[in-house]
């Protein structure tokens, strides 16, 4: 029996019109999926209390009695009804405000009922707002047992009276039913191996836990599992890609890097560089294509790594190209590298949306006859127009602007696929970058070049701003220069542009003398393009903007970075934010500025940014904060972002477990072929046509 194929409305309870709004408002439309729908929280409900007992610090409070009256009181929309309920000795209010016809035909005075709410207190008594009720004698057991589960309602289902309670009776009477005949979708070896519960027994005990150590078992179980098919899926297509394409082989060290490294390197690389580049050196001479994921800092110096990784590719006869996010970056990148390679001899070129047509025809040209080494650029490079006679590296920075489907663009731009080394500032926890890369090796930049300062963080509210604008000034009269960034998201962007606006008025007033620059995303390319060209050249000493200023920018002159309404954005963000200064040799300072009422979450992201500059440490307490469905870059992943029971930021052992399971029984059987692979080959299959996009990763 498919579980999958039984359509819910069918099942008791259900019928066509719950499941409509089960499968628009959840997406459930399945036994399967109703089933895989689990419980959110559960409530211990062993205990029933004496009215005498409650009290207003209570979470739930269940009471066992009778409705002795029911009363109305007040009018139109401000009607409500009153029901007094005794334990036999004392009484407490239940009160309705809704469905109060509904209510007066279900519930009658004198029936032996269980009410279950949450206890608040109103004129000096106790009452329970839109309680549930049920009858003594109708008790599911998990109830009478005492873990009753809680399940995620939308506002819909409750207005149509699908509530969790429905849904975990619903849930009760298939799991009645069908007990026996759940297919088991772990091999019986995996089941063993680590000690997991069945299939059935975990469904059942996630719904209905008999007790908690049933329940943990079943968590663990469906942890497991969750993880283990995305980690077989990623490293099954990894293998098959292994398989299917060779990867071009730079087999020799040539004449350019050499070149490079011995006359033209400024600097010393430091011993994190070195080793990125001999990860990458490994990679590109295995025959393997490769698909690195480069993490580094802020400043850490990923420019020079990619570069010389193109250099490997040139000296090895191919082309290399680098594509950046941003206009501003690609062109800061061109000059940078120019700089680098100076008269060493090789042909570079930028390619932006505005390089004119004109300018355009003899790049492709130089492309085509392979006369262009290394091309640097923007999205124009994945235009059709734009053909390599042989591309053998492409370096994407700042992965995280760039979708999946731009990045499968760039790897059609040979015969075979070119190799890939992206590029982030962003690190993404291990955890997440092994579920979202899975395919990717990674590389970790975790060192910066001697002699940087590390910038200084301080949190400050709105009444240090005076002392603030005292430090920008002398900050300014030094010759430094200063970000100050608001905030902008589109369900507020009309309030946001005028905060913004009336920032940048305040700082023309306080600083008459000073010269400012104002950017913002609704700006015109060009006029945005203008403006920040102006702060980057060091003609405005001010520059008041939105976060788009936030990625790559290098202003090594500016100093101060100001935030302002600093608990709106997210730790990450945060961090990016700052990393647009200390790029210089002075002391840099970033100063968030909040609001005096701070959430809890908040006032950690502010003290985990003032205490620390790391960036993995940071993206840590930003996946524990918030859920790796918010952070950015996973929702471009097409990848089921909402695991429904596992968490990346607790379940990194897990995921290691299920990581190498996956990767040896791949190992030994590619194909999942063998008898015992079988159930895994299927599940896999079923998943990839059922989720959307998951089998499309590239
Ligand atoms: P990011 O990793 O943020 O892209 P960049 O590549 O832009 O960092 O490097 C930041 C700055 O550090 C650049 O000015 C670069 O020239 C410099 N830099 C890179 N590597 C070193 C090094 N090993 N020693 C000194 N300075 C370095
Ligand atoms: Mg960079």
């Amino acid at each position: 029996m498919d579980l999958s194929y039984q359509d819910i409305k069918f099942l008791p309870g259900v019928g066509p019109k719950k499941a409509d709004i089960l499968a628009k408002e959840l997406d459930i439309r399945s036994t399967e999926d109703l089933l895989h729908h689990y419980p959110y929280k559960y409530v211990d409900r062993s205990r029933f209390y004496y009215i005498h007992e409650v009290n207003v610090d209570m979470a739930f409070v269940q009471i066992k009695g009778q409705i002795i009256r029911f009363e109305k009181a007040g009018e139109g929309p401000n009607l409500r009804l009153t029901a007094t309920f005794t334990d036999g000795q004392e009484t407490i209010e239940l009160v309705w405000f809704k469905g109060i016809k509904w209510v007066l035909e279900k519930y009658k005075t004198g029936i032996q009922y269980v009410v279950f709410g949450k206890p608040t207190a109103f004129n000096n008594r106790f009452n329970i707002v839109h309680p549930e009720i049920e009858l003594v004698s109708q008790l599911t057991p998990a109830e009478q047992m005492g873990l009753q589960p809680f399940y995620n309602t939308t506002e819909k289902m409750k207005s149509s009276f699908l509530n969790s309670k429905t849904l975990q009776k619903i849930i009760f009477q298939v799991i009645g039913t069908i007990k026996s005949g759940i297919p088991e979708t772990l091999p019986a070896y995996l089941l063993q191996k680590f000690a997991l519960l069945n299939l059935t027994e975990s469904l059942v005990n996630i719904h209905f836990p008999k007790n908690g150590d049933l329940l943990r078992k079943a968590r663990q179980r469906l942890k497991f599992e969750e993880l283990f098919y995305i980690q077989l899926n990623i490293l099954q297509q990894t293998k098959w890609r292994d398989q299917h394409f060779r990867g071009f082989v730079f087999g020799q060290i040539g004449h350019y890097f050499n070149t490079f490294f011995n006359n033209y390197l400024p600097f010393e690389l430091t011993n994190a560089q070195k080793r990125v580049i001999r990860e990458i050196r490994v990679d590109v001479a295995s025959g393997r294509q490769m698909n690195r994921l480069l993490q580094g800092d802020v400043g850490s110096g990923k420019t020079l790594v990619a570069l010389m990784s193109m250099l490997m590719a040139v000296d090895n006869g191919f082309q290399a190209c680098i594509m950046a996010p941003t206009e501003i970056l690609a062109t800061q990148h061109f000059a940078s590298i120019k700089e680098l390679l100076g008269d060493i001899g090789l042909n570079v070129a930028l390619l932006t949306g505005s390089v004119t047509a004109k300018k355009r025809a003899p790049i492709h040209e130089q492309l085509r006859n392979g006369e262009l080494n290394i091309l640097i650029g923007t999205h124009a490079l994945i235009e059709d127009a734009v053909q390599f006679k042989n591309l053998g590296l492409v370096v994407i920075d700042e992965q995280h602007r760039f979708g999946v489907e731009q990045r499968s663009k760039l790897w059609k731009k040979n015969v075979n696929p070119p190799h890939i080394l992206v590029m982030t500032a962003t690190p993404i926890p291990r955890t997440l970058a092994m579920t979202l890369y899975g395919d990717l090796s990674v590389s970790v930049i975790d060192e910066l070049p001697p002699g940087r300062k590390p910038i200084q963080t301080y949190h400050y509210y709105e009444n240090k701003r005076q002392g603030l604008n005292q430090f920008i000034a002398k900050q300014v009269s030094a010759g430094r220069q200063v970000y100050i960034v608001y905030p902008l998201i589109e369900e507020s962007e009309k309030i946001d542009l005028q905060s913004l606006e009336t920032g940048y008025q305040y700082m023309c007033e306080v600083f008459p003398e000073y010269q400012i620059s104002m950017v913002h995303g609704k700006m015109k390319p060009a006029e945005k393009e203008h403006h920040m060209q102006k702060f980057v050249g060091g003609e405005t000493q001010i520059m008041v903007a939105t976060t788009v200023i936030e990625v790559g920018v290098n202003v090594p002159n500016a100093s101060v970075m100001v935030i302002e309404s600093a608990q709106r954005f997210g730790l990450s963000q945060l961090h990016q934010l700052r990393g647009r200064v200390g790029r210089g040799a002075e002391q840099s300072y970033c100063i968030l500025l909040t609001d005096y009422k701070l959430g809890t979450d908040t006032r950690k992201r502010m003290e985990i940014m003032v205490r620390t500059n790391d960036g993995f440490e940071i993206s840590e307490a930003d996946l524990r904060l918030r859920g790796p469905g918010d952070l950015e870059g996973t929702q471009q992943s097409g990848l089921p972002f909402d695991l429904k029971i596992a968490n990346l930021a607790q379940d990194g052992k897990m995921l290691e477990i299920a990581r190498n399971a996956a990767m040896e029984i791949l190992t030994d059987d590619m194909k999942l072929e063998k008898t015992e692979n079988r159930v895994m080959a299927d599940q896999l299959r079923k998943l990839k046509t059922n989720t959307l996009n998951w089998g499309s990763i590239s």
